[in-house]
């Protein structure tokens, strides 16, 4: 059985060298305890800042040890009362192919609702995360315009959707290169497209949208960030959810230089972890099933195949190398 473990702490951009694939023999399960075949395992953003030896909302993955990190996988033994061989399950022990898990560490998961793999993604955090955006913290009301960073991924592509579903009015989102700003378009429902890479984010945005927006959610961070301040209306809101230009900056970088604007206009900005709304998932579960049913919620996935290729899978991610949730299939 094979995982993946971090071996350096990298500098600037990851290199594979930061990694190891590393052979372990297959642990059988003690009293409670059962074993999982990992089948999908999820590879993020945040997981760049365990990289690094800091403090943060989430402990820094150790060195020469398997990382954790968001997975799917069948149970092949149980030593579980009421957890039987075939049982499909959720759990956080990702980056190896198979999982020893003790009760309470795992949630059995509903694979006639949507795949396996959609608990990684829309059924998942990456759901949970764009709904506490619109929902909660920068709450979007009928008829608003609503702009979104990282529009091509898991969670802009998710939080799209779902302000649409909310009562958007237009819904404008940033992406990286020609390509993906015609899909955002064509896929994802956007109604309009900012590519980021062709410079002059604030110029497209307010061509896009020439009377202002109402809220922002922050995937992106540095000139979105900026942009978007110049162009939210007075009582916008913006949802800080993520500042991927920065993860690989080796040095602090500047904040935007207009955040005064934030005064004079009555913005609210706010920062925030999917994790400590859960108390929204029970509705987000029953939104997002009939959404789903609906076709109104596509659930998009990039997927890569096999251990050996997780890393790439990640150093692929934070390249842009995906369109919506980037998976690994093992
Ligand atoms: P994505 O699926 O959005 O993948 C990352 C994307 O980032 C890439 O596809 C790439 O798209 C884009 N990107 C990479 N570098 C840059 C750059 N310099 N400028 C602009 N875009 C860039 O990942 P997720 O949906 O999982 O995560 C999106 C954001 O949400 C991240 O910032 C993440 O940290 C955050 N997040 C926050 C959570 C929370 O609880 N607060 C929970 C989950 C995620 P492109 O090709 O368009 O460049």
């Amino acid at each position: 059985s094979r995982e993946v473990h971090l071996v350096a702490r990298p500098e600037g951009e990851p290199e594979p060298s930061d990694f190891a694939l590393v052979e372990a023999t297959v642990p059988d399960p003690g009293p409670d305890q059962i074993l999982v075949r990992n089948h999908w395992i999820s590879v993020d953003p945040y997981m760049r800042g365990r990289m690094k030896d800091v403090e943060s909302y989430i402990p820094p993955f150790r060195l020469d040890e398997v990382m954790t990190g968001g997975a799917v996988g069948t149970v092949v033994d149980s030593n579980l009362d009421g957890v039987a061989a075939g049982t499909t399950v959720r759990h956080f022990l990702g980056w190896r192919e198979h999982a020893l898990l003790d009760p309470g560490s795992f949630e059995i998961v509903d694979t006639t609702i949507a795949p396996a793999q959609a608990y990684l993604g829309v059924l998942g955090l990456t759901g949970l995360t764009a709904y506490a955006g619109l929902k909660r913290i920068a709450p979007v009301a009928k008829g608003e315009v609503v702009f979104v960073s990282g529009a091509a991924g898991a969670v802009g592509s998710t939080a799209a959707q779902l302000a649409k579903c909310l009562g958007a009015a237009k819904v404008i989102g940033s992406a990286g290169g020609p390509e993906k700003s015609k899909r955002i378009v064509e896929d994802f429902g956007y109604d309009a497209a900012v590519d980021y890479k062709a410079g002059d984010v604030e110029g497209q945005l307010r061509a896009a949208a020439p009377d202002g927006i109402d809220v922002y959610f922050d995937n992106v961070g540095g000139d979105h960030l900026r942009a978007a301040l110049a162009t939210l209306r007075p009582h916008g809101r913006v949802a800080l959810c993520g500042a991927i230009s920065q993860y690989n900056a080796a040095e602090p970088v500047p904040g935007p230089d207009n955040l005064f604007l934030a005064v004079g206009k009555r913005l609210t900005l706010r920062g925030f972890i999917a994790g400590d709304h859960v108390d929204l998932a029970p509705e987000y579960a029953r939104l997002a099933a009939v959404l789903l049913r609906d076709g109104r919620l596509r659930s998009e996935e990039t997927v890569v195949a096999g251990i050996e290729n997780a890393v790439e899978a990640f150093l692929g991610l934070l390249r842009g190398a995906n369109t919506g949730k980037m998976l690994v299939r093992l």
